[in-house]
């Protein structure tokens, strides 16, 4: 049975990983929601239809160099991965992140941070950081702000915190202005993917985003 998503992704990052421009921690992150949810996905092929017209007119109006196709076919084809839906199997990770980690939660390599939780940090570039998070049952995360902005995606159990409660596949964005103490639900551990930006500031990274749009 599948619950229902109710924390979806904004359409700024959406349309920033239809233009693949995001740091990989936040690629990793869309994908891994991409692979839970419909309704995400759909809006996320509607940006990428949005790319797809521009190629073709670009084509159509300009003239452009020799081998501009090529290069441009090269580039698309290092783009974001394509999202496949998660196994329907009993897994927690979904696809994209069995692929960092190598497997499912058996293969996560925890290191604990205190309080009973633990993180494990994913190998992503240095522009963001990806990290999975073990908050064992009915546990606390300490309170804390944050630098820039963070993504916290539920993959097992749920979290409660000021704001909301969040289930498997909920994500919640957090950003300067919060201060909060995420709680496990007592009735089973919680693991998360959490995915900030410190030290950038993701509100100064937008702008640079948007850039393909802009050009429009
Ligand atoms: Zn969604």
């Amino acid at each position: 049975m599948k619950n229902e998503i109710k924390h979806h992704l904004t359409d700024d990052l959406l349309m920033a990983y239809a233009a693949g421009n995001l740091p990989e921690a936040f690629d990793l992150m869309v994908a891994t929601h991409l692979s839970l949810c419909d309704h995400c996905r759909a809006r996320a092929e509607s940006f990428d239809a949005v790319g797809g017209c521009v190629l073709q007119e670009q084509d159509a109006s300009a003239s452009m160099s020799d081998g501009s196709l090529a290069a441009t076919m090269a580039l698309i084809a290092q783009g974001a991965p394509k999202v496949k839906p998660a196994h329907p199997s009993c897994a927690v990770l979904p696809t994209p992140l069995q692929d960092y980690v190598g497997g499912d939660v058996n293969a996560i390599k925890w290191k604990p941070v205190g309080m009973g939780v633990k993180q494990a940090i994913l190998p992503t570039t240095s522009e963001a950081t990806a990290r999975l998070l073990f908050i064992p049952a009915g546990a606390a995360v300490p309170d804390h702000s944050h630098k820039g902005i963070e993504l916290t995606m539920v993959l097992q159990g749920a979290f409660s915190d000021e704001i909301d409660r969040f289930d498997r596949g909920d994500v919640e964005i957090a950003d300067q202005s919060i201060h909060h103490t995420p709680t496990a639900d007592i009735s089973e551990d919680c693991i998360c993917l959490a995915v900030t930006d410190a030290p950038l500031k993701f509100s100064k990274l937008m702008p640079r985003l948007f850039q393909p749009f802009l050009r429009i």
